[in-house]
């Protein structure tokens, strides 16, 4: 079957004015972006739907393989187009119609006519071309509420329309519409979930790591930019930051009572976290923190860790489920990678009894022995930064 140009719609229908036109012009970027190396791509936006249209379509089938991954978009549907004929449209029908699998399906035709010197009204098209389908493929039933197969043709004067097949979109908000953030990357199961899951809400996304070489590994610091690279599958591209933290790990160990070292210890990586956002220009910071996970993770610790800063943390897994986090990393194929073996920085140095309901004026207080200013300010500056380009293909196996 040879497809015309594809149906792009938008969901977000709440949104209005400029933020309507903000993430118009966003999502045709990102979808530019996506298929730059598909050359005959030209993208036509209306006010509430998009047209994509490919010359070759060995381009048109692979901007139907990789709009899956782009947010923004809510459903997309191949288009045909015909002359503005009768007959023209019966034909093109049979066609589109038998794109799929028939048997045993339910059918309806639509018509809509913006062209009304169209000879036909609507009732005798609708009539015309239905007939003309059953007849083709008599295992076919008709039904009016929602039919398997809603076979579209719209008369505009440059010619006929017809679609028949709707993809479903990724959703949410085209990446970069809502602003710039930080997110916290560990090499565990939440952080890259809660990273994919702002970035579906139009935020694009700089990483950042903490890594302690020698204590951990080559392997480790591998497998955070596999999680990186995989995330810059969804629309954007994403840039880690490595940041330098073994000097600063082993002097909370050494000055800091054991069992208040891990709030010390997240309240450090927020800091650096949060001057990092400042010299990038982002807005907010993100972490995979899930409330009553982990000591970490109690009201009381969260109180005491975000106290270093005013930033807005995001943290979209607060209230999920672990079995939740887990489906949506498998989802999105960071799972496989996140269970890979290697070690992280908290997990090394972690000691055996952390507080679950630290003070924050006692963590001050045992903090106020050391001066970590000097090493946070040289961590920051040492940091290692990778870009990761957007990646394409060896995206789609795993969704579609
Ligand atoms: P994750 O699965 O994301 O590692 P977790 O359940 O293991 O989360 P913690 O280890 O307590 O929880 O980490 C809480 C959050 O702190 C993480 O989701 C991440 O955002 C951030 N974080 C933890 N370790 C690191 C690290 N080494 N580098 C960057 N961020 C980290
Ligand atoms: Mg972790």
């Amino acid at each position: 079957m040879e497809w015309n140009e594809l149906l792009i719609r938008y969901g977000e229908l709440s949104l209005k004015g400029r933020n309507r036109n903000t993430f118009v012009r966003k999502l045709r970027n990102n979808i530019k972006e996506a298929l730059r190396d598909l050359k005959t791509v030209v993208i036509k936006p209306e006010r509430d739907r998009m047209f994509l249209i490919a010359e070759d379509q060995q381009d048109m089938k692979e901007a139907i393989a990789r709009l899956p991954y782009i947010f923004g978009i809510q459903s997309f549907s191949p288009v045909a187009k015909c002359e503005a004929s009768l007959d023209a449209i019966k034909e093109k029908a049979l066609a589109v119609i038998g794109a799929d699998e028939t048997e045993g399906k339910t059918f309806k035709v639509e018509i809509r006519r913006t062209d009304k010197s169209f000879p036909l009204v609507t009732g005798e098209l609708q009539q015309e071309i239905g007939g003309h389908v059953l007849r083709h493929f008599p295992k076919l039933i008709v039904k009016m509420k929602k039919p398997d197969i809603l076979l579209h043709v719209e008369i505009r004067e440059e010619g006929a329309f017809l679609t028949a097949k709707v993809y479903e979109g990724a959703g949410g908000m085209p990446v970069g519409s809502n602003g710039h953030s930080m997110l916290m990357l560990s090499g565990g199961i939440d952080s890259p979930v809660a990273g994919y899951l702002m970035m579906k809400r139009g935020v694009s996304i700089d990483a950042i790591h903490f890594a302690s070489p020698p204590f951990t590994s080559e392997l480790a610091k591998k497998k955070v930019m596999d999680l990186a690279e995989k995330l810059s599958t969804f629309g954007a591209a994403v840039r880690l930051h490595i940041i330098p933290f073994t000097e600063i790990q082993q002097m909370i160990v050494s000055q800091v009572p054991d069992n208040v070292s891990m709030t010390t210890t997240r309240r450090l990586m927020l800091q650096i976290a949060d001057k990092v956002r400042q010299e990038e220009g982002a807005l907010a910071i993100v972490t995979g923190e899930s409330l009553g996970q982990v000591a970490s993770q109690t009201l009381e610790s969260l109180t005491a860790i975000n106290a270093v800063t005013e930033t807005p943390i995001l943290r979209p897994l607060i209230a999920a489920d672990k079995l939740e986090i887990i489906q949506i990393a498998q989802k999105i194929g960071t799972y496989d990678i996140s269970i890979q073996p290697y070690e992280d920085c908290c997990t090394i140095f972690s000691p055996s009894n952390p507080k679950t309901k630290p003070r924050l004026d006692k963590v001050i207080y045992y903090e106020s022995f050391s001066d970590f200013a000097p090493l946070v300010e040289e961590a920051v500056k040492n940091r290692e930064t990778v870009q990761l380009p957007l990646q394409q293909e060896d995206a789609f196996e795993d969704l579609l």
